[in-house]
């Protein structure tokens, strides 16, 4: 089977506390290939953009502040499995839920501002890559 993609952000409280270095290094650990990387500040009109799923939530107006409250780091990274293990690497959203060992068990402080963000379909992560990425900018 070809490896697969998953769209990673590297959300802005993982920018402010120092932590890309650490993140990516337990990516790397955990043998993703990264295929783009680039640092960017969503606006609030991007953030609604991305997260628009979320638009009827009680949080989506605070959740969108928050992606568009400094830079954030957004990775294309491929692995066999990449979408499932991402997941399991970072934990749940809560980190009060999260799996000891995990990135959001680690570091997060909260539901909202949890470390990181990681697609959950090959459709989302197809659809997320292409908001960050040109086909050109996924380096093979
Ligand atoms: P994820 O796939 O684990 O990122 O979780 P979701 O897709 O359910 O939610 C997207 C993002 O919204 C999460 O990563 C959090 O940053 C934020 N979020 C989720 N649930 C809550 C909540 O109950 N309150 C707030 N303030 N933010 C939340």
């Amino acid at each position: 089977m070809p490896p697969q993609r998953t769209l990673a952000i590297l959300k802005p409280d993982c920018v402010h506390q120092h932590l890309i270095g650490e993140v990516l290094r337990r990516i790397q650990e955990a043998d993703f290939t990264i295929r783009a990387l680039r640092m960017v500040r969503l606006s609030k009109a991007e953030a609604e953009t991305f997260y628009a799923v979320h638009r009827e939530r009680p949080f989506f107006d605070e959740l969108t502040d928050f992606m568009s409250s400094g830079p954030c780091v957004p990775a294309v990274l491929e692995k066999e499995n990449a979408i499932v293990d991402f997941r399991s690497l970072i934990g749940a959203t809560d980190p009060n839920e999260a799996e000891d060992g995990t990135v959001r068990a680690d570091f997060a402080s909260s539901v909202q501002e949890n470390i990181v963000h990681g697609a959950d379909s090959p459709e989302n992560a197809e659809r997320e890559a292409a908001f960050f990425f040109s086909e050109r900018e996924l380096v093979s």
